[in-house]
């Protein structure tokens, strides 16, 4: 028998040969230098938020080069499957505003030219490229039964061996068609290996676009590239994918990154320019101390619905992201108050190699720069959503009178140096509060308050039409009535008067919010207007 008659035996029904698949797929009319890349999720139910830094990278460098972002699903690992992962996975990152260009769209649609990209629905065409490596004795039928491959791996590790299947290991390497046949024939379970070529003991140098140039010691390993169920290996879905879409960079966890000797060499053994790669760090968490890797089991803010339920915009998630792709994003950003994150040029040369710190301070930060830039319409609307889902309590009140609610959103806002207080949609509700009689029920701190100044004043010399600049003139003019002079002479005799100005606006603070900190006075008491500061103030007499 010969390599081409056990091929036929293996896989008798295939239709298409790998040359069918290559005139039908194309290369990419692109133009010079654009990207082509992907994320290729496995739907287990779960989007980790370094899965979102992975796929947000990919689309920037994408969007960056006017290239293609393709989504392909992964998922021949059938026992990790689960139901509507796909809709999950596109979910997540369309709160993301991650989109693509071509791949899934939901469970059983797509679009594109170069699919299915749903990689269970490929079967036939790696089929097909199986086929064409056993025919040329790349790759042949291993009939090592699981526990035999246990109890290789149980030795190896005993005698402190490498582990995996290569050389003496390697059982059924050189069996000739006939006895692969007859095995086949007998119904004994197999899987297909590849047959490398690789010594250990060579070094091979691969390119890694984060990390540089690598030395590996070449790949002797043959790493099964289908499994019993006929599925192929993730080793081998990715050549054939990644060929056949025309990756022309992988961009990917570097979980992967030891695998990379392994894949450089399937592309050269089956002829094909292997694409670039770029392997991104995991991110880290300073756990009290300790840097350790972000974990799913411990740290809540690995799942994309954390943000989501803090009130977190996604937007800030990713100009956070965005700075841990490239370091000197955030100093672009601060910069350019009009620009957004797609007009930022992302360079592989920049991103981390060791890993980024994921700390949600860091990321509280950011939130209110991102915040800060808002208009008061943006923060309306977005806090809005987020209460209709989280406070329908609150929600009843900050909608009441949209207008008064953007007034008091808009305080400190347009200026130069806008208030940078909201770092997300929860932060909101307990910033202006104050601002709304429904929510007014203070409990007062013991202070020492001149109720007659107030009354006084309010009564008296308070009128919500003056302009900020007479407001002020009133207030110390008014002081003076009751000795309290300017800040600059209370500090020169401190003992000739009662007080300040300043002193003024603090105890007025405190009567119409409770608090000893808010933003502009005059604002608030404008908002307020003379009607509401009075009945607050009768009100704190009162308690
Ligand atoms: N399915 C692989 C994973 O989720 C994808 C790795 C890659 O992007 O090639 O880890």
């Amino acid at each position: 028998m010969t390599r081409e008659e056990l091929a036929d035996l293996i896989f008798p029904d295939i239709k298409h040969d790998i040359k069918y698949y290559e005139e039908k797929y194309p290369e990419r009319n692109l133009k010079e230098g654009a990207i082509v890349t992907r994320y290729a999720p496995s739907p287990t139910g779960f989007t980790h938020i370094g899965n979102i830094l992975s796929a947000f990278t990919g689309y920037s460098f994408a969007k960056n080069t006017e290239g293609v972002f393709l989504l392909r699903i992964e998922d021949t690992d059938t026992k990790r499957t689960v139901e509507n992962g796909i809709n999950n996975i596109i979910r997540d990152l369309k709160d993301f505003d991650i989109t693509f260009t071509e791949g899934a769209i939901d469970e059983d649609r797509e679009n594109g030219n170069y699919g299915p990209y749903v990689q269970s629905k490929r079967k036939e065409i790696y089929h097909a490229f199986i086929k064409e490596l056993i025919k040329d004795g790349k790759a042949y039928p291993c009939f090592l039964s699981e526990e035999e491959v246990n109890e290789i791996r149980e030795r190896q590790e005993k005698h402190k061996d490498r582990i995996g299947i290569y050389g003496k290991y390697a059982k059924y390497r050189d069996l000739t068609p006939d006895e692969a046949a007859i095995k086949i024939k007998n119904n004994e379970p197999y899987i297909i290996r590849f047959k490398s070529p690789g010594s250990f003991y060579k070094k091979v140098k691969c390119d890694d676009l984060v990390r540089g140039t690598l030395e590996f010691p070449e790949n002797d390993l043959d790493i099964p590239i289908m499994k019993k169920d006929g599925l192929p290996t993730y080793h081998f879905a990715h050549l054939v994918d990644d060929h056949l879409m025309h990756t022309t960079h992988i961009i990917r966890s570097d979980e992967w990154l030891s695998s990379l000797p392994i894949h450089i060499q399937l592309f050269q053994v089956l002829g094909y320019k292997p694409p670039k790669y770029a392997h991104i760090s995991p991110l880290l968490k300073n756990d009290n101390g300790v840097v350790r890797k972000l974990s799913k089991r411990k740290d809540p803010e690995c799942a994309v619905s954390f943000y989501h339920e803090m009130g977190i915009p996604t937007e800030a998630v990713k100009l956070y992201l965005a700075t841990i792709i490239n370091s000197n994003f955030e100093e672009w950003y601060l910069q350019n108050k009009d620009k957004k994150i797609s007009d930022f040029e992302f360079s592989f040369k920049k991103v981390s190699k060791s890993g980024a710190l994921f700390d949600l301070e860091k990321l509280g930060n950011i939130s209110r720069t991102y915040f800060s830039r808002l208009t008061k319409e943006e923060i309306y609307e977005q806090t809005k959503t987020y209460l209709e889902e989280f406070d329908q309590e609150f929600l009843k009140v900050f909608t009441k009178n949209p207008d008064y609610t953007k007034a008091i959103l808009n305080i400190e806002r347009e200026q130069k140096k806008p208030r940078k207080d909201i770092g997300k949609y929860s932060d909101v509700k307990k910033l202006i509060w104050y601002m709304f009689d429904e929510e007014f029920n203070p409990v007062y701190e013991d202070k020492d308050i001149d109720l007659e100044l107030l009354t006084d004043y309010l009564e008296n010399y308070y009128d919500e039409n003056d302009d900020k600049n007479t407001w002020f003139n009133k207030i110390a003019e008014f002081g003076l009535k009751y000795n309290y002079t300017s800040v600059k002479e209370y500090k020169e005799n401190p003992e000739k008067y009662k007080g300040h100005v300043g002193d003024i606006c603090e105890m007025l603070r405190f009567v119409i919010t409770s608090l000893t900190m808010t933003p502009d006075l005059y604002e608030i008491m404008h908002l307020l207007g003379k009607e509401r500061l009075i009945k607050r103030l009768d009100n704190f007499k009162n308690k």
